[in-house]
């Protein structure tokens, strides 16, 4: 049973039958990307706090009435979601902060929250009979469709800009996908995509066009709210390139809501790196969004003409958020911090949301008597070569005891100076 009433131009305003397959608005073209809304009154009936004591699907498919699919894929499917919620003990002490939560999406099948996305994509594209799925990716979105594709029987075309990291580019050979690697930047990567897709009829999983995407990643939000017992923290921190993730999470809470479940939706902290920060430019200005550099090592938020401008910043808006910058420099220490605080490690985009919360602490956007849940969102050994660049070299010695004393010597004399 389907609970979707209808798509919505999020541009014009104009509301669309969901049965036909829009990818955007008719009239607006590819800037009027759709929202779909969901009958909530029917929903309220059907999901309700029983509904969540009664489940017993530990994936992101406990949510499914909530999504704009049809089940009859989804056993096959790979595990997706229900990734943990830790409380940050010894971050948030760090930190001088109430209450910090981290929610581990590196630990989705193909390690970033992208998974959530994909996993959408590929059950909507068998649904419609395709045979062959694709996009253009910074790497993430890119790597969970080939993972997911390749679990289902489908093929991919993924186009990647030339600077992809390696280990991203590894799981999409590895997943058997048919990559193209652009020599050009995302720009050019996407424009390129976008023809092929019209050009083969592929099924189009580019995030900000294609709205179901956005309903699969707001199973994110879906379960920070229920793993904190629908009592979700006062903000949630997440980085943003396209900006769909952080529109992504406030319909998520903006569908919990509706139907009843939680009584306030969190402040959402949209975290850019100062090396390509359209939104945060955009916010300080007080003007549209203008084309960004995409200077940074953060190359999942390296995206210099996001694709999804209006629902990110209204999802800040409404939602009584802030827009933040963070160096590169500040992402590296983020990583190495949340690694050696809480043994979780992230590729640097999904630290970002880490930096953002350290640098509003320190402007008072966010009071250190808040509550606050950090979405680390990619696994860090996606990017071994940036990693390095967070760490210093271990010590290299002779296999002698008497050289180790020495070095353990030196090194607890300095910690001791
Ligand atoms: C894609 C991605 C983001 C940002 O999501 P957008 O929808 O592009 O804003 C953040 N972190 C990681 C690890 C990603 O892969
Ligand atoms: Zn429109």
């Amino acid at each position: 049973m389907s609970f979707v009433k209808q798509y919505r131009c999020t541009l014009c305003n104009q509301t669309y039958d969901s049965q036909k397959p829009l990818l955007t608005c008719p009239d607006c073209g590819e800037k009027g990307i759709l929202d779909i809304e969901y009958d909530y009154q029917a929903l309220k009936k059907f999901v309700d706090l029983n509904y969540f004591k009664n489940q017993d699907e530990y994936s992101m498919w406990r949510y499914a009435p909530l999504l704009p699919i049809e089940i009859k894929h989804i056993g096959q499917m790979l595990k997706i979601g229900w990734t943990p919620l830790y409380r940050a003990n010894r971050l948030e002490k760090s930190l001088g902060l109430h209450e910090l939560y981290v929610k581990d999406e590196g630990l989705n099948p193909s390690a970033s929250l992208k998974d959530r996305a994909s996993g959408v994509a590929v059950l909507k594209a068998l649904e419609l009979g395709y045979h062959t799925v694709s996009c253009s990716s910074t790497g993430n979105a890119a790597s969970s469709l080939a993972c997911h594709a390749a679990h289902m029987g489908l093929k991919s075309v993924i186009f990647v800009p030339k600077r992809a990291p390696i280990g991203k580019l590894n799981q999409l050979l590895i997943y058997g996908s048919n990559v193209i690697s652009v020599d050009g930047d995302y720009k050019d990567t996407f424009q390129l995509s976008k023809v092929a897709i019209d050009h083969y009829g592929w099924y189009n999983r580019n995030a900000a066009i294609n709205p179901i995407l956005v309903e699969g990643k707001k199973t994110v939000a879906l379960e920070i709210a229920e793993q904190l017992k629908f009592m979700p923290t006062d903000w949630v921190c997440v980085s943003v390139g396209d900006g769909c993730t952080i529109a992504s999470v406030y319909k998520g809470f903006y569908d919990l809501f509706q139907l009843g479940l939680i009584d306030k939706i969190p402040q959402l902290l949209g975290v850019q790196s100062t090396g390509c920060s359209p939104f945060v430019d955009a916010d300080m200005t007080a003007s549209p969004l203008k084309e960004a550099e995409e200077n940074t090592i953060a190359d999942s938020i390296s995206v210099g003409i996001p694709r999804n401008p209006i629902k990110a910043q209204q999802a800040v808006l409404n939602s009584k958020g802030a827009w933040i910058a963070v160096t590169d420099e500040h992402i590296l220490k983020s990583m190495k911090k949340l690694g050696s605080k809480e043994g979780i490690f992230g590729e640097p985009a999904g630290v970002t949301a880490l930096a953002g919360l350290e640098e509003a602490l320190k402007t008072g956007i966010i009071k250190p008597n808040e509550s606050v849940t950090v979405i680390m969102t990619g696994n860090g050994l996606k990017d071994p070569l940036n990693a390095q660049k967070a760490v210093k070299a271990p010590v290299i010695l002779k296999p002698k005891l008497e050289d180790l004393e020495r070095y353990m010597k030196e090194k607890g004399d300095k910690r001791h100076a």
